[in-house]
Order: structure tokens, then C-alpha cells, then sequence
């Protein structure tokens, strides 16, 4: 991916600054002109895309700060391999595709209890993206959550992966799961899902929200966020949709 992207990088020509962190944007006088702030400084330009990803913050339970167990307690942005969980019982907490990767792989060296909350349709992998896709409603409503690709919670099962209801709460070292039950897992792998990286654009552009990669600021942009255009764009194959709708406005842009 890396190799790639520096192809394209040396074949269109862009320029990349990095290790520079955005912080917000402005429109100031007659609007023509925005205002990007960043760590190193603020830049003048008339378009911007904000292209800072659907899954850039890891997400975690409220109650994630409560819990306190004898191994370790992570999200699945920090997992890499089985030998950084210690203890021998792990309890993956979300049953959405990462959180089934993870147990199917720890199912090898560990007991693995995994809590889901909602259970997903199955579908083969080969499926992917494309049965990933699928309209999602703009602004909220309830989207479809993705299906899980490869395996499912039955073959899991049979692999000897526990399944339970998702966790509502925890206190200590004690996790409570839907159906009322209590756990004292040794340790816990988040699954939990990322925030998108949204969190610069200003509040005009949230009023009404973006509509399909325009925004009510004439040259702000958003690309690669599902709840925004549509399901798929965040991911490889599917972003190219955003990227080119951006590319024209911004030609066509008067
Ligand atoms: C667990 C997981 C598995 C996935 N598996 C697949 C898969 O199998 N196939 C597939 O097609 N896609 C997959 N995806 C999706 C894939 O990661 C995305 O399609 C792709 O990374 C989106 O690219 P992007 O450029 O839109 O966002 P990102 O890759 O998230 O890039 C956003 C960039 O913006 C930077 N950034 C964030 N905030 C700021 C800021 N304020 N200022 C400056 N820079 C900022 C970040 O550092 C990052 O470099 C997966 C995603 C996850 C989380």
C-alpha cells in the first residue's frame, strides 16, 4: 500500500507535508477564501477536502474506564498478535468483523469468549466489498450494520469460541452482559468499532451536514464517510465514488 500510494504520489505530482495535524476551517469575508488551521501554521486555499477517515478514533464503552482486569485491556487498533494477551482467557467485547478475526485467531492459543450485541447476516468472503454496499440512509437512521465475511459465530463455535449477549456494563474486574449474567475475564479486546475523523469541520458544515461530498461551505469537501455519501466509500475500491464527484465540483466550481 505504501509503495503504491508513493507511485501515485509521484505520477499526479502531489506534494505530501506530514506529521501536521488539522484543527479546524474557516470561511472569512466574502467566503471565496478558507481558512485551514493547522499545527505548523494556517493556510489559505479554495478548496478543501476533508478526506481524515471514517475509522480514525478508536471507539470505546463507556464503561471502559471502570473496568480493571489481572491481563490486559485493548482495542483492537492496538492488537497485533496472540502473545500481547497474558492471560489465558480473553473476552472480546463486539461480534462485527474485527472482533471475529481476532477470535478466530486467538482461538488457537486461548479461550476466547466473544460478547455481540447485534448479530450479523454471514457472508462468504469473496462477497466483499460488494456485499458490503448498499445504500445507507444520509444524517442518522438505523444503518444496516456490514454482514461478517469469513467466518461465522456457528463455525466459530465449533472451533470452541464462546458466544454471548454484549456487555452493558462493568465495575472492577466484573463485566455484566445483557442477559444479566456476570464475567471476570482475564482480559479484553475492545471490538468496538472507530470514530470517524469528522471532529475538524465547522460547525456550519454540521448544520445541514454534508450532502453526498459537498457541504453547505462552498469548497469544503468530504470524502471516504459512509454516513455522509454512501455504504462502501470507506473502503479501497469504494472511495474512488467520492473522490471522483469531488474531483468535477471542484473543475465545475465557478
Ligand atoms: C479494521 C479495519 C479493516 C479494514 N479492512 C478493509 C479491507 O479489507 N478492505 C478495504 O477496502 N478497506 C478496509 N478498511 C477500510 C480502509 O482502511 C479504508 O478504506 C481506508 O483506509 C480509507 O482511506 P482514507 O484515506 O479515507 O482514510 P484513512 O486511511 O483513515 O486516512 C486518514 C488520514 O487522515 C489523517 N488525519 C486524521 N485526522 C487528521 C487531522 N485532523 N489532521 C491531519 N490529518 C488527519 C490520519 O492520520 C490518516 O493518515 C478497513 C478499515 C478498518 C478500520
Amino acid at each position: 500500500m505504501v509503495d503504491y500510494l508513493k507511485v501515485v504520489e509521484a505520477g499526479i505530482g502531489v506534494e505530501t507535508a506530514w506529521n501536521i495535524h488539522v484543527t479546524g476551517v474557516e470561511r472569512r469575508g466574502d467566503g471565496t477564501t478558507l481558512h485551514l488551521s493547522t499545527t505548523v501554521g494556517e493556510v489559505q486555499t479554495r478548496n478543501i477536502v476533508c478526506a481524515t477517515g471514517a475509522a480514525a478514533h478508536p471507539r470505546l464503552p463507556e464503561w471502559a474506564t471502570a473496568l480493571s482486569v489481572p491481563g490486559v485491556a485493548i482495542h483492537t487498533s492496538s492488537y497485533q498478535y496472540p502473545r500481547q494477551i497474558p492471560t489465558r482467557d480473553v473476552l472480546i467485547v463486539g461480534g462485527g468483523n474485527s472482533g471475529l478475526q481476532i477470535a478466530r485467531e486467538l482461538a488457537a492459543s486461548h479461550t476466547v469468549t466473544v460478547a455481540v450485541r447485534t448479530r450479523r447476516a454471514h457472508r462468504p468472503l469473496a462477497s466483499y466489498p460488494l456485499a458490503a454496499g448498499g445504500r445507507r440512509p444520509l444524517f442518522g437512521g438505523d444503518f444496516r450494520p456490514e454482514p461478517v465475511f469469513g467466518d461465522s459465530y456457528e463455525r466459530l463455535q465449533q472451533v470452541g469460541v464462546r458466544v454471548v449477549p454484549g456487555v452493558t456494563d462493568a465495575r472492577g474486574g466484573a463485566v455484566t452482559f445483557a442477559d444479566g449474567t456476570t464475567a471476570s475475564p482475564g482480559s479484553v479486546i475492545f471490538a468496538t468499532g472507530y470514530l470517524p475523523g469528522d471532529d475538524w469541520l465547522p460547525d456550519e458544515a454540521r448544520i445541514r451536514g454534508p450532502r453526498r461530498t459537498t457541504t453547505p461551505v462552498p469548497g469544503l469537501f468530504v470524502a471516504g464517510f459512509p454516513q455522509y455519501s454512501r455504504s462502501g466509500v470507506d473502503t479501497i475500491a469504494g472511495v474512488s465514488a467520492d473522490a471522483t464527484a469531488i474531483a468535477h465540483h471542484i473543475i465545475n466550481r465557478p
